[in-house]
């Protein structure tokens, strides 16, 4: 029986971003120098899938620092951690490398220095995000002011309105965050803007090239994890665009009937996903359809972030 043909348009760029590139190296470097069992505080990267490859080589994840025995190593994950975690781990006098994303470490340094120069920050994220933990935690408490939608953009009765300061999570959506940026800079005209974006060229990159095909598509595949904040952005823009678009983490977690009627399909993956899993999918569709792919590519990335100076070759 001759299978029904399938157009798969693949965005460009997709998967892996430099931060989380890193974060992984830095884990895998660490078992090699230290040997196993590195511990790792939360998911270095939110995919399970990465995690689990990384159990299977002598990685241990746990939550919090005082889950990790004396005397072994532990990575701090690529979406940063509060001040007080690495002081915690220096005064067990435990050796420590520090995966935070530099693109989330450069948001850290500007809120100290905001903070220092006597501002008030507005933080637009996502509550309980470990980002956004991490990033609160880099300043007195009191010095930030979480805001995650327009409606709390509007509600803010701040005490002193000319001495405003706005930083983002990285991860956010481009156009929900530019609303909620529209509000502070009408309601607060002297609201100091960070100098450059926040939220990262992976975030950007990823959302600009689902738009670029979610209209063509009558369905979109995101490959990302639940609670991969910048995965269910990609989501949300092509629903936007209005498409159809299912979150799975694996192949097996397709169900053939989101197919019927679709006859041009639309694929990504989020920044914490990695590219054997598109080909997983990619070869999932192709025992049930004649699938003819074209990568739909926007723009190019060559980012790379350099190792922690303990981890770089000699
Ligand atoms: Fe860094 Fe952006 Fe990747 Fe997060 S998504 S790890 S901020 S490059």
């Amino acid at each position: 029986m001759t299978k029904p043909a399938l157009t798969l348009l693949i965005a460009a760029p997709r998967g892996f971003c430099a931060g989380v590139d890193r974060a992984i190296r830095i884990v895998e470097l660490a078992i090699e120098r230290y040997g196993a069992p590195v511990y790792v505080r939360h998911e270095i990267v939110h995919n399970k899938f990465v995690v689990d490859n990384l159990k299977a080589k002598g990685a241990v994840f746990v939550e919090e620092l005082d889950q990790v025995p004396d005397g072994v190593p532990v990575v701090f994950s690529a979406h940063g951690v509060p001040k007080v975690v690495p002081a915690s781990a220096a005064e067990r006098g435990l050796e420590y490398l520090d995966a935070t994303c530099p693109l989330v470490s450069k948001v850290h340094r500007q809120a100290e220095r905001l903070v220092a120069a006597g501002k008030h920050i507005l933080f637009v994220g996502h509550a309980g995000h470990p980002e956004v933990i991490g990033t609160f935690g880099q300043v007195p408490e009191g010095s930030m002011t979480l805001v995650e939608t327009v409606a709390d953009a509007e509600a803010l009765e701040p005490a002193d309105p000319d001495n405003l300061a706005f930083l983002t999570q990285t991860t956010l959506s481009v156009d929900d965050t530019a609303a909620v940026v529209g509000v502070f800079t009408r309601r607060f005209p002297s609201i100091v803007a960070p100098r450059a974006d926040d939220i990262c060229y992976a975030t950007s990159n990823r959302q600009a090239a689902v738009k670029a095909i979610a209209a063509t598509c009558e369905l979109m595949l995101v490959i990302g994890a639940p609670n991969s904040s910048n995965s269910v952005r990609l989501v949300e823009v092509a629903e936007r665009e209005g498409t159809p678009a299912k979150l799975i983490q694996r192949a097996t977690d397709l169900e053939w009937d989101w197919l019927e009627g679709v006859t041009t399909l639309g694929l990504t993956a989020g920044a914490s996903a990695p590219e054997l899993l598109v080909r997983e999918l990619v070869d999932r569709l192709a025992t049930r359809y004649e699938v003819a792919e074209r990568e739909v590519v926007t723009t190019h990335e060559d980012l790379t972030f350099k190792l922690p100076r303990g981890l770089q070759a000699a």
